[in-house]
Order: C-alpha cells, then structure tokens, then sequence
C-alpha cells in the first residue's frame, strides 16, 4: 500500500515534527511551570537560570519570536525583552536579534555539550564502581 500525500502537508508534518523534537528535550518540562509563568512583579529569576542549562534554548527562543509568544518566559527572555527583540527586527536591526540569538544558540550547544560531559562522567562512574565490585 502507498499514500501520496500534498507537498505542502509534507512540509506541515516535517516543520511540526521538528517542533515536536526540541520540545521533547525542553528543561523546563522537568521543573515547576509557574515559575515560567509569574505574576505580574514576580521573580524570573529561577526560570531563566534553568534556560541557561537548556540544551533547545534557541529553538525555544526561535519558536517564541515566530509565533509571537506573549507571555512567559521563552529561551531565557522575558516578554519585555522578546518584544524589543521583536522591534529591532520589525525596525530592521537584524543586528541586535542576530546576536542575542547567536549567542543563545552558543548557550545551547555550550549546554548540550556540558550535558554530555556530565552523562559521559556519570558513566564512567558507573563503569569504574562495577569494575571495584567485581574485583
Ligand atoms: S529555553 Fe527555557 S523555556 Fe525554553 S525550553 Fe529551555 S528551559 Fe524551557
């Protein structure tokens, strides 16, 4: 059996698979929701030191300036901060949105890297105390 299936639906599926991926690997599906949320006044503070260590923080933040998230924090900026970003790119200061975004994607891979290091250390841990406990 074979379906075809419309190229613009392809394309639909493929782009919301690929949404799908990084939000699977989102940090902040691991902690507390409301403290991305806060109220009015109330400490980001917590939130935005969980992006730092997010390994999707610039496809969080991609995501958040495409769709035009309101609220909340997205890739470690607040609203206030995503909206100035979102005027210098309305303004055509592509500069200033270029570079915070490439420095959250250097955040990124620095987080994704870290990550690495700690999962290949915690591995070699294990290794090391299975060799001690079978000598
Ligand atoms: S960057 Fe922050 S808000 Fe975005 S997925 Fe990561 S932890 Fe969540």
């Amino acid at each position: 059996m074979s379906f075809t299936v419309a190229p613009d639906i392809f394309l639909r599926v493929l782009i919301l698979a690929d949404e799908m991926d990084w939000r699977d690997r989102a940090l902040c599906a691991e902690v507390d929701p409301e403290a991305f949320f806060p109220e009015k006044g109330g400490s980001v503070r917590a939130a935005k030191q969980v992006c730092r260590g997010c390994e999707v923080r610039a496809d969080c933040l991609e995501y958040a300036l495409a769709h035009d998230e309101r609220f909340g924090i997205w890739g470690g900026f607040s609203e206030r901060e995503r909206r100035r970003m979102q005027r210098a790119l309305g303004a055509g200061s592509f500069i200033a949105a270029d570079d915070i975004k490439a420095r959250a994607r250097q955040q990124q891979r620095a987080a994704k890297a870290a990550r690495w290091q700690d999962s290949e250390r915690e591995s070699r841990q294990r290794k090391r105390q299975a060799l001690g406990s079978a000598a």
